[in-house]
């Protein structure tokens, strides 16, 4: 199709279409019962049943380009190579980045406030977030701490990211 018709064929479908604002469309209220399981994929398996079962942190190395993803991954994000080496990291990392949250996902004020960390496991070269438990105070901890992840006892572990209980300064 030459560039002519094809503009002309553009035109013509334009004038014929038809939009109806957002304030008169049909709508109907009620709810719909949708099921789902979500799974964790290959890696995230692999990674959540070493916590559970054996307690340790386990990352995804690139042969390709050195990266090592923590927690694992299938695939490479930097360069799209599959990911078939696990190596244990941390506990022990360094602190990257934190945050204190003053209020909730609702509006509501926390007292005491939620603590967020960013840190750099040993032996990884990607940063993990989590809680930074036990500090209240933004004065007792900075940029580039000693933190180690503390992971709950296997009794109270249930292959959930929450089987890490956060960083904690040692
Ligand atoms: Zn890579």
């Amino acid at each position: 199709m030459g560039a002519a018709r094809r503009d002309e064929a553009l035109k013509r479908s334009d004038s014929k279409r038809r939009e109806t604002p957002i304030a008169q469309a049909r709508t109907w209220s009620g709810e719909i019962p949708i099921h789902s399981f979500y799974t964790a994929g290959v890696a995230g398996q692999i990674f959540f049943t070493a916590l559970k079962e054996r307690g340790v942190l386990l990352g995804s190395r690139c042969r390709a380009c050195e990266q090592v993803y923590f927690p694992m991954r299938q695939f490479c994000e930097r360069c799209f190579a599959e990911l078939s080496e696990q190596i244990e990291v941390g506990p022990q990392g360094t602190l990257t980045s934190f945050t204190f949250c003053h209020i909730d996902r609702d509006g509501k004020r926390l007292d005491p406030p939620l603590v967020l960390a960013l840190a750099q496991l040993e032996r990884a070269t990607t940063v993990c977030l989590h809680y930074l438990i036990g500090i209240t105070e933004p004065s007792q901890v900075e940029i580039g701490s000693r933190v180690e992840l503390v992971i709950k006892p296997k009794a109270k572990r249930a292959g959930s990211i929450l089987d890490i209980e956060g960083f904690r300064l040692p």
